[in-house]
């Protein structure tokens, strides 16, 4: 009874057991060994060595380490090996082994238990790639542009990341232990903060603009997404805060607002005169050349005002659409001299006799020459001329515009053709968007020529367009 518990015992064990010769063949093994690899017990009994049941590389493991090792001090433990069943699919395995000698020390038998490792490796996979995904989100966090923090239930930082630094202005170990509302200042003051802090203790999330607070007291807009970690208990662990600079965003924004404020103050002038005039006809009933050539000016004015904005926007989108066809220059200069308002100035033309060919966007260029003569009439006192020189230079062609206007300082001139620039000493003598010499650049440039500026503060400018002839 005994011995059949026993013997039940082997060979239903919930491990293998298998006794090898000291050349490796299988000298006995118990019936869950057999289940394991699938095979018949007489296909392995005498029939086999042990590591012809093993993969290539448990093999090699086997008879150059574990064979050896076995030898030397007669017991191996807990060593992984991948045994192949008889269908060639691999089996994750521990082995444990001893050897028995006879009186004299030599080899008899080696007795082995083999346990079944499958779940071992699973779980050793997993744990691996838990690590894996840990390491990969501790990276995106320390090398995020964004602040990234971590604070306690009662709001104090216990990390910071590299672009919290940089934020922050200071290194980690100053921003460690200091308040999250120390480090962002709430526009509602210590209200805010309040109300922000009882949001989270009730575990909601808070997205707020903020402004971080630097140690030379500089303040950087930001976004702040606060988020309560909370606990299986409904407790809150930690507080994260993800804090981005938004200050480039707002200054675009500021940005936009003052150029539509300018925009619409720029359209209401022209559309003022318009209505004054139109509706003085329209009370007296009489027709007026003045009111219809005043009307038909500032309407050209609003014209050229949308233009503007049309390429800029054009510009922007980086799809300036140009139509180039064989145009006279000197019709196209005269014909913008001619749609000016100059009462204020004489105007001098100077061209060449014969006509002077260029390829071009008639409307776009006559765009830079309007933008070019409006500033010298609104950049010189009135009275003062306008002089207009065409000449052609080997095979560029050459429309200088010269005032004897303000001038510009030299400080400024770099800073001429730059989008919304204007020299703050003489903005204040004329309206304008700053877009006029961006734009004219821009167009010039398109046309395959340029602008030059030369300039004498007090005694006034000369702009000049190149552009090729056309062959
Ligand atoms: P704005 O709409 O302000 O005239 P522009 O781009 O045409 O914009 O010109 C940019 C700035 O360059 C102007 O604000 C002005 O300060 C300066 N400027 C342009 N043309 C002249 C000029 N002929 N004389 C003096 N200053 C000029």
């Amino acid at each position: 009874m005994l011995r059949e518990s026993l013997q039940y015992l082997y060979e239903q064990a919930p491990c293998g057991y298998i006794f090898t010769l000291p050349d490796g063949t299988i000298a006995r093994v118990n019936q869950t060994f057999l289940e394991w690899t699938g095979y018949e017990r007489r296909e392995l009994v005498s029939n086999t060595r042990f590591p012809d049941l093993l993969t290539r590389p448990s093999r090699m493991f086997y008879e150059n380490q574990y064979a050896p090792l076995l030898r030397m001090q007669g017991f191996v433990k807990g060593v992984t090996l991948d045994l192949l069943r008889k269908d060639q699919s691999s089996l994750p395995v521990l082995l444990n082994s001893v050897q028995r000698t006879d009186a004299a020390g030599r080899p008899l038998l080696v007795a082995s238990t083999i346990f079944d490792a499958t779940d071992r490796r699973r779980y050793e996979r997993e744990l691996l790639l838990e690590r894996r995904k840990a390491e990969e989100l501790a990276a995106i966090v320390a090398f995020s542009s964004d602040a990234i923090l971590s604070a306690s239930p009662k709001g104090v930082v216990q990390s910071v990341n590299s672009g919290g630094e940089r934020l922050f202005g200071s290194p980690a170990a100053r921003i460690i232990g200091v308040k999250l509302r120390e480090l962002l200042a709430a526009e509602g003051g210590t209200a805010e903060w309040d109300r922000i802090e009882q949001e989270l203790r009730e575990g909601r999330p808070v997205l707020a603009e903020l402004a971080a607070v630097r140690p030379n007291g500089g303040r950087v807009e930001v976004s702040a997404a606060l988020t309560p970690l909370v606990g299986l208990l409904g407790e809150v662990g930690r507080i994260s805060a993800v804090v981005r600079d938004i200050s480039e965003r707002r200054e675009a924004e500021r940005l936009q607002q003052e150029f539509l404020a300018m925009v619409s103050h720029e359209i209401r002038h022209p559309l003022t005169a318009i209505k004054g005039y139109a509706q003085l006809m329209q009370s007296r009933g009489t027709y007026s050349e003045r009111a219809v050539d005043t009307i038909v000016e500032q309407a050209r004015r609003m014209e050229r005002l949308i233009d503007d904005l049309m390429v800029a926007s054009q510009l922007e989108a980086q799809r300036l659409d140009l139509r180039l066809v064989p145009t006279e220059l000197v019709e196209e200069v005269r014909t913008a001299v001619q749609q000016m308002p100059f009462e204020a100035h004489p105007v001098r033309l100077d061209a060449p006799s014969e006509p002077v060919p260029v390829l071009a966007d008639p409307q776009r260029l006559g765009q830079v020459f309007a933008n070019l003569l409006s500033n010298a009439a609104k950049y010189s006192p009135a009275g003062s001329e306008i002089a207009v020189r065409i000449t052609v230079e080997g095979a560029r062609a050459r429309v200088a515009v010269t005032d004897r206007g303000v001038g510009i300082p030299a400080e400024a001139l770099p800073h001429l053709f730059t989008r919304f620039y204007r020299v703050e000493d003489t903005a204040g003598q004329a309206t304008g968007l700053g877009l006029g010499l961006y734009l004219s650049r821009r167009l010039a440039e398109a046309h395959g020529g340029g602008i030059d500026v030369e300039s004498e503060p007090g005694a006034g400018s000369t702009f000049t367009v190149a552009l090729p002839l056309s062959p």
